[in-house]
């Protein structure tokens, strides 16, 4: 399986906390990773690097590419592509390298993945190619993704409880986020195995936020406990099932259900695990 995190450098709510607390999380999300010799690519939101500030953000960023990691384009402002024209996006994706971009050049590398804001890869059949025709020419391989665990939701909750230094909070809130988890990597292992008769390489959608920086290294144990090795974006996608045709939607479900549909395979979406409703509230009200 292979591992990406979203809306470098800070994802949502901790945006608003800095350089030095975006530093603290990259650090050890990456320090987690290490210790797992998990390879992972990290998705930029260029905006996001702006406005902590272009010299401390961007060296966040290089403490990925130290470690091994890739970076790859997730657009300037994070836009939801169902609200854009095609040439509107394709700025956005152009400024979306102006910090990945030079630090890949400095390693002699180049941004090579793109990942969609929300997933939302096009609402039209029209929109979905002309944006595929994109990051075709711009040289972009999609980066999709298999599964989720939601963790920007409980992160949310778990952003409050620590404004309210509510210690049991938030660790309540840590093990429901491993419990679902959990039942997350067994419910989408059992839709690749429904759809293509055999489990797929797992290409897991994360962000960077305070949540995974404190239980990173739980929620890796629980692939390694299910006989899960971690891979690059590239090996991952390379299995055959990544060929698979999507259909469009205008929203962003995981891949298994846009391959499902391609392949007229009936799922029922309403047998996945939902995330537990308190953790909505608490996420709003603090309490
Ligand atoms: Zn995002």
């Amino acid at each position: 399986m292979a591992l990406t995190f979203d809306d470098l450098p800070i994802a949502s709510a901790g945006a608003a906390a800095g350089a030095a607390e975006a530093a603290r999380v990259n650090r050890a999300i990456l320090a987690a990773l290490a210790r797992h010799r998990a390879p992972a690519t990290a998705f930029v939101i260029e905006q996001r690097v702006e406005r902590i500030g272009v010299s401390p953000g961007r060296a966040i960023l290089r403490e990925w590419l130290a470690q091994g990691c890739d970076l790859g384009n997730h657009t300037y402002s994070h836009p939801d592509l169902n609200a854009l024209t095609v040439e509107q996006f394709r700025g956005e994706v152009i400024r979306g390298e102006a910090s990945i971009g030079p630090l890949l050049a400095e390693r002699g590398l180049r941004p090579r993945y793109f990942r969609f804001p929300n997933n939302h890869s096009g609402d039209t059949r029209q929109k979905h190619d002309a944006a595929a025709s994109v990051l075709a020419e711009r040289g972009y391989t999609l980066a999709v993704c298999t599964i989720d665990n939601s963790d920007w939701e409980f992160a949310r909750a778990y952003d409050v409880a620590l404004a309210h230094t509510d210690r049991d909070s938030a660790q309540k809130l840590e093990a429901a986020y491993l419990r679902y988890t959990a039942d997350e990597i067994d419910y989408y292992s059992g839709l690749h195995k429904k759809i293509f008769g055999r489990e797929i390489p797992h290409v897991m959608l994360q962000h960077a936020n305070r949540l995974n920086a404190a239980v990173m290294d739980q929620v890796l144990a629980l692939f390694e406990a299910r006989g899960y090795r971690f891979v690059t974006l590239e090996t991952a996608q390379a299995d055959a099932a990544y060929r698979t045709p999507d259909a469009v939607t205008g929203y962003g479900p995981m891949w298994a259900y846009r391959w499902a549909n391609a392949l007229g395979i009936k799922i029922d979406g309403r047998l996945e695990p939902s995330v537990p409703a308190w953790i909505g509230e608490s996420g709003k009200t603090g309490k």
